[in-house]
C-alpha cells in the first residue's frame, strides 16, 4: 500500500510519501534509543509541562488539525475538532495524574521496606489505524510518555500528514529529540522494527490479522505486547427502556465516524414487546442522516475511509442478503464520487451466518429481535469479539444480569460505549489485550519492579 493521502470525499491524491529507507529507519531507532537514554531520567515535573504544552497546541490548532484528519479519512468535520479537543484531555489527565499513578507502592512485608517502583521501559513501537488518527495515538502517547518510555508511531499508511503533525505537535511541545518520532512505513516493515533489540515493546490497534501477525514477532522476540483490535459490539434494549433515547443512541453510536469505530455498536438486540416500534423509527432515523461533503459542518455521514471498505461492505450485504438477510433501507454505494456508502438496515440476518457476528465498518446496521433476556445476552455474546456492549434497561436485576454476563471490555448501561480517559479500554477474546487510559493504561508500558530491603545486623537501626 502506498504512503499516500487520498481524499475520500473525492478520490483526489493530496500528497505521497516515500517510505523510509532501511537506513533511514536505523538512524531513527538510533536516536530513539539515544533519546531514551536521558528521557527516563527525566521528572514528571520535567514532562508534565511538556505535555501541557501539547494540549494547548492541540486546542489552540484544532480546526487546522481537523482539516487534516478529515481531507485524509473523511471524517466530519465537527467530529475531527471533538478529537483534537479530547487529545488535548488525555494529554492534561496524565500530565497531572502520571506522577499519582506511578508513585512508589509501599507494601508490608517482613522486609525492612519494601515497595513497587515504576519504571519506564524504553522505545515503544505503536502500530496505529487510521479511524481515529488522532486520538489513537494520543491515548497511547499520553502516558507512554509521561511514564517516561520514548514512542515510535507507524501509522496507517493513508494518514501520513496526521502522523506528520503529531510528531511535530510533540517537537514543538518540547519534548526532546528522538523522543516522539514517526516512522513513514509500510506495513510490511513491521517486523524488522520489533525484530530490532532497541525495540523493547509494542502496541496494535487495528484488526485482528494485524494484532496476531504483530503479536507474533513481538512474542519470538519476549516482548510485551497490548492489542486493541475490532469489536461487533451488541446494543439490547429491553421493554424498560426510554425508546426516544435508545433509538436515537442507537443511530448515533452506528453511524458515529462514518460507521467505522471499533466500539459502533453493530448489532442491535431488541426485546419481542418492543421491536416493532425500535425497528421503525431506527429505520425512519437512519433515512433522515444527512450524507455529504465531510469538510461542511452540517454533514452527518461522510464517505469511508478507502474505496475497499466500500467494496467489503458491498460484499458483506451481499453475503446477509444471500443467507435470507432482508434489506430494509440503503444496502448499496451512494452514487457521487467518493467512498460513500448509504446507511443501511439489515433484518433476518440468520444468527448462524459468520456475517451475523463479524465486525462491519461502515453505517451498515443488524437488527435482532429476542424473545427474553436469556435469548438476547445470547446473541450479545455469539460472537468472537468483546469488546463493549451496551443494554438499555430501567430493571435493576437486568442491569446486573447484564453486567455480570456481557463477554465485554466494558458494558454500558442506558449510555453509548464510549473512551474516556479516567476508565480503563480494551478487550476480551478476539478484541484483544491489555488496557488503554486511567492508571491501567500508563502501567502497560513499565517495569513493574519490587524492591526489598532487608534487616541485616550491621544495617538495622536503632537496636542493640
Ligand atoms: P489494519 O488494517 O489492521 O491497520 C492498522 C495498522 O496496522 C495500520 O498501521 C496498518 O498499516 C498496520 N498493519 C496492517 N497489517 C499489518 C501487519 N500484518 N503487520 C504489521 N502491521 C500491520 O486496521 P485498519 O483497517 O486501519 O483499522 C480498522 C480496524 O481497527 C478495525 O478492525 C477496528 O475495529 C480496529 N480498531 C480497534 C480499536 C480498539 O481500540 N480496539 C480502535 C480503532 C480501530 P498499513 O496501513 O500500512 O497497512
Amino acid at each position: 500500500m502506498a504512503i499516500a493521502s487520498i481524499n475520500p470525499a473525492t478520490g483526489e491524491t493530496l500528497k505521497t510519501f516515500s517510505a523510509l529507507s532501511p537506513e533511514q529507519i536505523e538512524e531513527k531507532l538510533r536516536l530513539a534509543a539515544e533519546a531514551f537514554r536521558a528521557y527516563r531520567r527525566t521528572s514528571f515535573a520535567d514532562r508534565s509541562p511538556m505535555m501541557q504544552r501539547a494540549a494547548e497546541i492541540l486546542e489552540s490548532e484544532k480546526l487546522a488539525l481537523a482539516k487534516i484528519m478529515t481531507s485524509e479519512m473523511g471524517k466530519p468535520i465537527k467530529a475531527a475538532v471533538s478529537e483534537a479537543e479530547k487529545c488535548a484531555w488525555v494529554c492534561r489527565y496524565y500530565a497531572e495524574n502520571a506522577e499519582h499513578h506511578l508513585a512508589d507502592q509501599i507494601v508490608e512485608t517482613n522486609a525492612h521496606k519494601s515497595y513497587v517502583r515504576f519504571q519506564p521501559l524504553g522505545p515503544v513501537l505503536a502500530v496505529m489505524p487510521w479511524n481515529f488518527p488522532f486520538w489513537q495515538v494520543f491515548r497511547f502517547a499520553a502516558p507512554a510518555l509521561m511514564a517516561g518510555n520514548v514512542g515510535l508511531l507507524k501509522h496507517a499508511s493513508n494518514v501520513p500528514q496526521c502522523a506528520l503533525a503529531i510528531e511535530e505537535i510533540f517537537a514543538r511541545a518540547g519534548l526532546p529529540r528522538g523522543a516522539f518520532q514517526a516512522l513513514l512505513i509500510g506495513s510490511g516493515a513491521v517486523e524488522a522494527v520489533i525484530n530490532d533489540s532497541r525495540v523493547v515493546a509494542a502496541t496494535l490497534t487495528g484488526s485482528e490479522p494485524a494484532g496476531s501477525s504483530v503479536a507474533a514477532s513481538a512474542g519470538k522476540h519476549i516482548k510485551k505486547t497490548v492489542l486493541e483490535l475490532g469489536g461487533s459490539d451488541p446494543f439490547i434494549v429491553m421493554p424498560s427502556a426510554n425508546l426516544d433515547e435508545a433509538v436515537t443512541t442507537a443511530v448515533k453510536a452506528r453511524t458515529i465516524n462514518n460507521g467505522q469505530s471499533c466500539i459502533a455498536a453493530k448489532r442491535f438486540i431488541v426485546a419481542a414487546e418492543i421491536y416493532d416500534e425500535f425497528e421503525r423509527r431506527f429505520v425512519s432515523q437512519m433515512q433522515a442522516l444527512r450524507i455529504g461533503d465531510p469538510m461542511e459542518e452540517s454533514t452527518e455521514i461522510g464517505p469511508l475511509a478507502t474505496p475497499q471498505i466500500v467494496k467489503d461492505l458491498e460484499e458483506q450485504v451481499k453475503k446477509a442478503v444471500a443467507s435470507g438477510a432482508r434489506v430494509l433501507t440503503g444496502g448499496r454505494r451512494v452514487n457521487r464520487p467518493g467512498n460513500f456508502f448509504e446507511p443501511t438496515v439489515l433484518v433476518d440476518v440468520d444468527v448462524s451466518s459468520p456475517v451475523s457476528c463479524e465486525e462491519i465498518f461502515g453505517p451498515v446496521a443488524m437488527l435482532f429481535r429476542a424473545s427474553n433476556i436469556n435469548e438476547a445476552i445470547g446473541i450479545a455474546n455469539a460472537t468472537t469479539f468483546g469488546l463493549g456492549a451496551a443494554a438499555w434497561t430501567n430493571d435493576t436485576d437486568e442491569q446486573g444480569r447484564f453486567i455480570e454476563e456481557l463477554d465485554a471490555g466494558s458494558v454500558f448501561v442506558n449510555g453509548m460505549v464510549a473512551s474516556d480517559p479516567r476508565l480503563p479500554f480494551g478487550g476480551v477474546k478476539h478484541s484483544g489485550y491489555g488496557r488503554e487510559l486511567a492508571e491501567f493504561g500508563i502501567r502497560e508500558f513499565v517495569n513493574i519492579k519490587t524492591v526489598w530491603i532487608g534487616e541485616s545486623a550491621g544495617y538495622k537501626t536503632g537496636t542493640e
